[in-house]
């Protein structure tokens, strides 16, 4: 998720031509809209260890964390919150297995920390009560999940909860297998007009199922995204960039360097020092802290992920306007999916931009 800059990529210490780079007042305007969040730090937190639904490839059901017992103690949660409050964390995400079945600690951390989301499979509505972004996972359409989730009609169950709900993001999946089935889901969710953003299926350590991917269902779900990026501006909270960086060859601590936990030895700055993944047991293990534990991180193109990794390289986006815009493009819509209240913005680049190569600053 969304973190601030750290030291060395702070704006203090971009070169000059970083003034330049904000002649355009529409830049300019973009840049403060979204530098007013950097103040954001998170952690995540997994809820409850059961689920109602099964996903093939579901990462929550690999590793150790599964085993942890639940901490069902709503005193408890609140003291957690506190205490994490008191370290500097700002923002919270609420996930694995399934947040909606503990609705009174989901109750709890929202009073106490204001900021954050909760990951669903969007089967059982959360109450309205608990203030947070709502992440609904769509895994393809019905027939779709109900082969890879065993759920039935959800698609029109998840709208039936959410729609208009301010709260809602629906977070589609591209798996090697759904890629054309966008098509059909998000018109029916621009029908409904509910928001969308896109994920990229990142493999569970030992995954070699049919989900994951390969360089041409990566380029064709490319093309797939772009393609909806420009028919629906309204509904879609997604950019050209996002797509260039969730679908290339190479994932994302390739690109951008991770800088969760288990890939960062560093505590000296950033997420390397203030994150940490809380299993249901208050327990957390900073060799495994990641916003996606478990997942093979050379196969890891999640979007909670690069809402942190290339957000934070706000140095290797500024050596011109085309790759710099394309990050503004990128770290406004991770704000729209993440933050409520927060509106998106017109994209600034619709061209496609590689990412820059990691000596690029
Ligand atoms: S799975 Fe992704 S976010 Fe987690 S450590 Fe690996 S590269 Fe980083």
């Amino acid at each position: 998720m969304f973190m601030g800059m750290n030291s060395k990529e702070s704006s203090a210490q971009v070169k000059p031509k970083f003034s330049e780079l904000l002649a355009r007042p529409e830049v300019k305007e973009r840049w403060e809209k979204v530098r007013k969040y950097f103040f954001l730090r998170e952690s995540t937190y997994d809820m409850s260890n059961r689920c109602n639904i099964r996903c093939d490839g579901c990462y929550y059901y690999e590793g150790e964390k599964q085993f942890a017992a639940e901490n069902r103690d709503v005193a408890a949660w609140r003291k957690l919150m506190r205490d994490e409050a008191a370290r500097g964390i700002t923002y919270v995400v609420l996930a694995g297995a399934e947040p909606s079945l503990v609705p009174e600690l989901l109750d709890v951390c929202y009073r106490e920390m204001p900021l954050g989301s909760i990951a669903t499979n969007g089967f059982k509505k959360i109450p309205e009560s608990v203030g947070y972004k709502i992440h609904i996972s769509v895994w393809g359409d019905d027939e779709t999940s109900l082969r890879v989730r065993k759920a039935k009609d959800l698609l029109k169950k998840q709208i039936a909860n959410y729609k208009n709900d301010p709260r809602a993001v629906f977070v589609y999946t591209f798996t090697r297998e759904n890629i054309d089935e966008v098509d059909r889901v998000a018109r029916d969710l621009v029908a409904a007009d509910c928001k969308l953003t896109f994920n990229v299926f990142s493999s569970p350590v030992g995954y070699q199922g049919p989900l994951r991917h390969t360089d041409e269902s990566l380029q064709r779900t490319r093309r797939m995204m772009i393609e909806l990026v420009n028919r629906y501006p309204q509904n879609l909270l997604f950019s050209v960039y996002n797509a260039v960086a969730h679908t290339h060859k190479c994932g994302l601590h390739d690109l951008y360097t991770c800088s969760y936990p288990r890939r960062n030895p560093s505590q000296d700055i950033g997420l390397g020092r203030s994150f940490r993944q809380y299993r249901t047991d208050l327990s957390w293990d900073r060799s495994a802290a990641c916003c996606v534990p478990d997942t093979d991180c050379d196969d890891c193109r999640h979007y909670a992920a690069g809402s942190a990794v290339v957000t934070a390289r706000l140095y290797r986006h500024a050596n011109d306007l085309s790759t710099f815009q394309a990050w503004l493009d990128y770290v406004d819509t991770y704000l729209a999916v993440w933050v409520m209240g927060y509106e998106k913005s017109k994209n600034l680049c619709s061209a496609v931009v590689e990412p820059p190569r990691r000596d690029a600053g």
